[in-house]
This record gives structure tokens, sequence and C-alpha cells, in this order.
């Protein structure tokens, strides 16, 4: 029986990990992939504290990794497959066996949202993306466009175009929802062109993507726009399948907690991007972690 179990080694697990491992409990980090989450899909890090000339997801996740690892913290790689959360001792079924735990920290973060549109799942790897800084590259000379206007969309077009001759911006209104100093950056580059309300319809191509079809929401004129690329950056779903009907969830699905990150279920606490909150950053997934970890110290003290 352990202590404590984290499920998701990205920037939450990573600082719940440290500070059990500080408080010397018996706990383990559990994570399906390398440890670092969303993150690694970010080029440059640039508004977490103590970096004043940014630092990318990369080597800042590698640094929480290692400083947690200093303390004593014990990382798997396991995929949680189920939780059983209705008695005392909580059972988390993984693809290597079971575990007790005493106090549970979910930390398993947000996946892509996807469009749902024809030829969406079709064109995955072959010209759909979800991850600009991973595929970004292969469209060097190519004409790319990016769907979203949120912080990551506006963000990933800057990072487009180092490669691609052209990236097209396709936002649904005539407003950025991203931070003002990231449109500014996205402003400036003579390559992005904005394409203001207007959706996708159908991704098409059939061996690699050729195009998108356009609708403009206004007057519902329909186009088509011819691309290699098509990155889909329109936020996030939260990774809470595992606990769907078991904690209490947000109508989008994040996980309610209180300010000490404690969820409907005592002894069960959740950090970073599976909660329901205003702001999903590094800077906020560190502190949620910190006192998620503390929270659950304090949860089997009690006991
Ligand atoms: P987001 O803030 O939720 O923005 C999603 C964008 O996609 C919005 O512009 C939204 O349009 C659009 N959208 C949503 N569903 C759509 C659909 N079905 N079709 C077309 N467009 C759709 O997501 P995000 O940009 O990925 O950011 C997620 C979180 O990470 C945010 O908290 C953000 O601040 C944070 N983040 C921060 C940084 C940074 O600080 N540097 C970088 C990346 C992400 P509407 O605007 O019309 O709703």
């Amino acid at each position: 029986m352990k202590d404590l179990v984290i499920i998701g080694a990205g920037p939450a697990g990573l600082t719940a990990g440290l500070y059990a491992a500080r408080a010397r409990m018996d706990a383990v980090l559990l994570e399906r992939m390398a440890p670092g989450g969303q993150i690694l899909n970010t080029e440059m890090v640039e508004n977490y504290p103590g970096f004043p000339d940014g630092i990318t997801g990369f080597e800042l996740v590698d640094r929480m990794k290692k400083q947690a690892e200093r303390f004593g913290i014990d990382i798997e790689t396991r995929e949680v497959l189920g939780l059983e959360l209705a008695h005392e001792r909580k059972l988390v079924r993984t693809d290597k066996g079971e575990m007790e735990a005493k106090a549970l920290i979910l930390a398993c973060g947000a996946s892509p949202r996807k469009l749902g549109i024809e030829g969406e799942e079709l064109l995955i790897g072959k010209g759909v993306s979800y991850c600009a800084t991973c595929d970004g590259a292969f469209y060097r000379d190519q004409e790319v466009a990016v769907i979203g206007g949120g912080d990551t969309a506006v963000e990933e077009a800057v990072f487009l175009t180092r490669f691609a001759s052209k990236v097209y911006l396709i936002h649904r209104r005539d407003k950025l929802r991203a931070a003002k100093v990231i449109q500014e950056k996205a402003m400036k580059q003579e390559k992005i062109e904005f394409v203001w309300n207007t959706i996708p319809k159908r991704i098409t191509g059939s061996a690699g993507v050729d195009g998108l079809d356009l609708e403009d929401v206004r007057t519902g004129r329909k186009w088509h726009l011819p691309v290699q690329g098509v990155f889909v950056l329109i936020g996030y779903i939260p990774n809470s399948q595992l606990v769907k009907g078991l904690l209490e969830l947000d109508p989008q699905g994040f996980v309610i907690t209180n300010q000490d990150m404690e969820t409907s279920v005592p002894g069960v606490f959740a950090a970073g991007d599976i909660r329901s909150k205003l702001l999903r950053q590094v800077s906020t997934a560190v502190g949620e972690g910190a006192t998620a970890a503390v929270a659950a110290e304090k949860f089997i003290e009690a006991d």
C-alpha cells in the first residue's frame, strides 16, 4: 500500500512528486508516456518566472523531473486503466497490475480538442496535426492553415513562419482570444494572413492534405483554400474519462476541487490542466501540484 499515487507527470504531477518526496511520503508518480505532458509541445516558455530569456518546454520539464528525482520520487511508466474510489483505500488498476493508495493526485492534464469535421480523422499524420512544435518542420516552403484564435493557435502560427512560406490563421470570430503580447508578435509577421469569421467545414485530400473547405459565418460564403498542412489548435478537453461518474466534474468535464485541491471524494486531489479553473499555465500547475501534495500529506496524517 502506497501513501500516495500521483497520476500524470506534467508540471503539476512532477511538482506534487517533488513535494511528496521531500515530505518522505511513500509516493509513486505514474506516467503512461515520457514525463512532460503538453508543455513538451511548446517550443519556448516565456511566461514561467525565473527564466527571463525563456526556456524550452523540454528543458523546463527535464529540470523539474531531475529535481523531483533528486529527492527520491519514484517515476513509473504505467497506464492507469481504472480507479475505484468508493472505499478508504483507493484502488488504481494499471496495465502492469493493481496498486492501493491512501491518497491520489490526478494530474492527467488535457488532450487537444478535435474539430470533428470530414477528412480530419482520415488525414491525421498526413497533413492534419495538433502540435506545431512536433510537425512544423515538415512544412518547409509550404502553405499551412492554423485553426483557432487562442494563445496556442496564435503562438504556434508565429512558430510555423520559420518553416512555412505562408500561414493562414483561421478564426471563427473577428477578435483573437490570445494574450495581447502574443497577438502583437503575430500581427508583425508578414507570412501570417488572418482569415476572420471563418470555420472549416471539411479537410480535403486523400494521400495527404490538399486544402480546406471554409465557410464565412457571417455571409455563408463557401470557399476552398489550398494548403498542405492543417494545424488544429482549438483548445483542450480534460483527461478525466477515468473519473467520470466518480468525481464531481464541471459541464466541460474538468474536475472540480476546492482551494486545497480536494475533489468531491476525500483523499482524491487534482492539480493542473485537468482542474476546473481560470488559467491553465505551467505557473498555475506547479502551485496546484505543491498544494495537492501537502493536502494529501495532511489527509493521510489525519487518518
Ligand atoms: P483556448 O484558449 O480555449 O482557445 C481555443 C480557441 O479555439 C479559441 O479562439 C476558440 O474560439 C477556438 N475554437 C474552439 N473550438 C473551436 C471550433 N470547434 N472551431 C473553431 N474554433 C474553435 O485554447 P488554447 O489556445 O489552446 O489555450 C489553452 C490554455 O492554455 C489557455 O488557458 C491558454 O492561456 C494556455 N496557453 C498559454 C500559453 C502562453 O501563456 N504562452 C500558450 C498556449 C496556451 P473563440 O475564441 O471564439 O472561443
